[in-house]
């Protein structure tokens, strides 16, 4: 089976659940590398530079929550999913709000986590030749992944850019927070509102004024020049 479609870590501390996220993503043409630990898993993103992250929330030593703190403050931007057990709510949202770019909760099939890290890589990747889309001080160029504010550049992970493209990409129109989530995120089914409220105001707090994120109370989301 060949292995040519890059590197994935994956950090998590129980053996088994290890073994099972390796088998799927081998089979679906991923090399693997797992870490048991925090302090190693991040030792090994800055060496082995993997093109996608499952990182396990529930680590010994250095957990989840700091590992994607630690990663994010370091400037890197790879592409990461979050592998949280039910009663994680809480650090579910810290993760989120920290630049994780998707989540799955205990147990998932393998099947699902595959599917997953490709949805995470294909939305990172983006679709090519787009035009650079701009409104009032705000340009996001989605062949780039770039945004800039006023010619300055604003650093985004993934889906906050992805949010934001898509919004952009149709100004003015109003989204439901389960028409994002199917768009954006690709589910199926709706989940957690409070997920696209998350990535909303993270972006709100990067782009500050200039954000032309609107509330539609009720409803959703959309953007608007000002
Ligand atoms: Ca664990």
């Amino acid at each position: 089976m060949p292995q040519d479609k890059g590197l994935v870590l994956i950090v998590e501390d129980e053996a088994h659940i290890a073994d099972l996220e390796r088998l799927y993503l081998t089979r679906d043409g991923f090399g693997v590398h797992v870490e048991s630990d925090g302090r190693a898993g991040l030792a090994a993103v800055r060496r082995l530079r993997p093109v996608a992250i499952v990182l396990d929330l529930g680590l010994p030593g250095l957990d989840g929550v700091e590992f994607c703190r630690r990663l994010r403050d370091g400037g890197d931007w790879t592409p990461l999913l979050m592998v949280t057990a039910r009663d994680e709510e809480a650090d579910r949202i810290v993760g989120l709000e920290l630049g994780a770019d998707d989540y799955l909760t205990k147990p998932f099939s393998p099947r699902e986590l595959a599917a997953r890290v490709r949805t995470v890589l294909r939305r990172a990747a983006g679709p090519p030749g787009e035009p650079v889309l701009t409104i009032d001080a705000l340009t996001l160029d989605p062949s780039r992944r770039s945004v800039h504010l006023d010619g300055r550049p604003v650093e985004l992970t993934t889906t906050e850019f992805n949010l934001l493209a898509y919004l952009m990409r149709h100004p003015g129109q109003v989204f439901s927070r389960a028409q994002l989530q199917a768009h954006v995120w690709g589910y199926a089914d709706y989940r957690d509102g409070r997920v696209v409220d998350v990535y909303v105001s993270q972006l709100r707090g990067k782009l500050r004024d200039a954000s032309p994120i609107r509330t539609v109370r009720g409803v959703g989301y959309s953007a608007d020049p000002t």
